[in-house]
């Protein structure tokens, strides 16, 4: 099973919304799809770690559904990489668990998306759940003895506590797990809010006008581009430091249309911003349009979604349960006898 000589990606993404938005796109699932050719690649929808968080039962199992199907209309072939569900691979929780006794308080204490995403929901009502998802995260990268982890900016620390534990691991009881390394494309790696260009596009801290949901309807996402903030300047040029919103928008049309930015800042000479946003709502229409219709496609078969995961969870596990073995043996577990 574990015989593919490939370099290995894998990499989650969070069922807390029905919908992915244009961050999660362009700083993560493009890169799953690029890499699913070189890589033997592994992506899961994390619902693990969307209950992190208050949830709703019945929307998180739609939600979970949402995320496959969106992960397939986005490029994910199932012949060429493993899709599957965190919680239909036990041994995510039980490595898990070791993590956690292998990470320092202070050390956990230092990751501010707990820190962020805390301040959000109120402090006083933040799970111990949500302090160690890092550390969960860790586990889920460990188990399949990752190399590469495509993901957005904001998860760089988190890679770097990944690869500390492994590290600390691996010195502490034998060479077990593969050190990976982040895999975050520059250019995309953090795309902001349209209503607020100095915080991330996020499922969950956006404003409603300012997130680019892939799922909206095209009207909206069109509506959302054309009043996107910009500044009371009128050059269109790349300068994330004192044009951050026009700087966002140059960013995605580049990457959307498969251009350079210089050649952007090229073409929208003397022209108004006016410009630019009714091209890129054009564009973005253009993009969400058939991926709208391919994530109904798959919604409209859930049978067919669902044996899609269960073939990649039987995949999955393969994997994550050789690793659970060798860590359980070196850690002083006494085996089960059969
Ligand atoms: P939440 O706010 O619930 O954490 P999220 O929008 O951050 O949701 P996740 O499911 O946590 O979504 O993240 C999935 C992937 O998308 C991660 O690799 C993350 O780094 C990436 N990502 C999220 N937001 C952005 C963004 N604005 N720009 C680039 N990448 C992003
Ligand atoms: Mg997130």
């Amino acid at each position: 099973m574990a015989s593919d000589a490939r370099p290995r990606a894998l990499s989650g993404i969070q069922p807390t919304a029905g919908s992915f938005h244009l961050g999660n796109y362009l700083g993560a699932i493009r890169q799953y799809v690029a890499l699913q050719e070189s890589h033997d690649a592994f992506y899961m929808v994390v619902d693990l770690h969307a209950i992190t968080v208050p949830q709703d039962p019945a929307e998180l199992r739609a939600n979970t559904r949402f995320a496959a199907a969106q992960l397939l209309a986005a490029g994910l072939d199932p012949e060429r990489c493993t899709l599957f569900v965190q919680s239909h691979v036990p041994e995510h929780a039980q490595l898990g668990w070791v993590m956690n006794c292998l990470t320092g308080f202070g050390e956990a204490s230092r990751m501010t998306q707990f820190k962020d995403k805390s301040a959000k929901h109120g402090a006083d009502r933040a799970t111990v759940g949500l302090f160690t998802y890092p550390i969960l995260q860790v586990a889920d990268i460990l188990l399949y003895q990752a190399t590469h982890v495509p993901v957005g900016e904001d998860q760089r620390q988190h890679i770097e506590l990944t690869r500390d534990l492994a590290e600390r691991f691996n010195g502490r009881f034998g060479d077990t797990f593969t050190v990976p390394a982040p895999y975050i494309v520059k250019e995309t790696g953090k795309i902001y809010d349209l209503q607020d260009p100095t915080i991330k596009m996020s499922k969950s801290a956006s404003t409603p006008k300012g997130l680019i949901n892939l799922l909206d309807d095209p009207k909206v996402t069109a509506k959302k581009v054309k009043s996107a903030v910009t500044d009371t300047d009128t050059v269109i040029r790349f300068d994330p430091e004192n044009k951050a919103g026009v700087s966002n928008l140059l960013t995605i049309m580049a990457t959307l249309t498969d251009t350079s930015v210089a050649d952007l800042e090229k073409s929208y000479e003397g022209k108004m911003y006016g410009a630019l946003k009714t091209d890129l709502a054009e564009v973005m229409v253009d993009f969400v349009t058939p991926f709208r219709a391919r994530t109904q496609e798959y919604l409209d078969d859930p049978e067919t979604l669902d044996s899609i995961l269960a073939k990649g969870a039987e995949k999955a596990r393969a994997v994550a349960a050789e690793t659970l073995a060798q860590t359980y043996e070196k850690i002083g577990f006494l085996p089960a006898k059969h």
